[in-house]
């Protein structure tokens, strides 16, 4: 059985990470979508929020489950009994990040990171975005899964 986990902030989860979730699952069994919660930091939707949010849109796909973690990604790995870990990649900017992580979980956990290109009309939708123009009362609905907007009060 292939298990990947997604991990991410997904604060919140766009029609970008959607299209890394859709586009793995034809390589995976299953997928793990890891709602990553830093005490630390302060996130726009709590932990909560962003895991029901994310459950809606996959509710008629027994393949994907979706947990909230606090501790490493190579935890949660261990946790689901994963032996990968997707990731998409924007641009260079992610690059360097991505590759240097990548190579870490793999030492510690002896992991395999599997990275999709972004689809280029997808490459300029980010978190960080969304949640300023949500701030600026601006419709993101074009940035949103349709379940995860309508049902979870994602747009307050
Ligand atoms: P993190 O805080 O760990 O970077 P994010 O929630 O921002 O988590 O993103 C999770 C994953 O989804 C990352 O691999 C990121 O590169 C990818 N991702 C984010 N936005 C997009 C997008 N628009 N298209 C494809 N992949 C994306």
């Amino acid at each position: 059985m292939k298990v990947a986990i997604f991990p991410g902030s997904f604060d919140p989860f766009t029609v970008g990470h959607a299209s890394i979730v859709e586009r793995g699952l034809p390589m995976f069994d299953r997928i793990v979508i890891g709602v990553g919660v830093n005490d630390k930091k302060r996130s726009f939707y709590d932990p909560e929020q962003r895991v029901e949010a994310i459950r809606r849109v996959y509710a008629n796909e027994p393949r994907i489950k979706v947990v909230a973690y606090n501790d490493l990604t190579i935890d949660l790995v261990r946790r689901e009994g994963a032996q990968f870990i997707l990731r998409g990649l924007r641009s260079v900017k992610d690059f360097e990040y991505e590759r240097d992580i990548a190579a870490m979980n793999k030492r510690l956990a002896g992991v395999e990171t599997v990275m999709l290109f972004t689809e280029a009309h997808y490459s300029d939708i980010s978190s960080s975005v969304v949640r300023e123009l949500i701030a600026y009362g601006k419709d993101v609905s074009a940035f949103l899964p349709q379940p995860a907007q309508t049902e979870t009060n994602l747009l307050k």
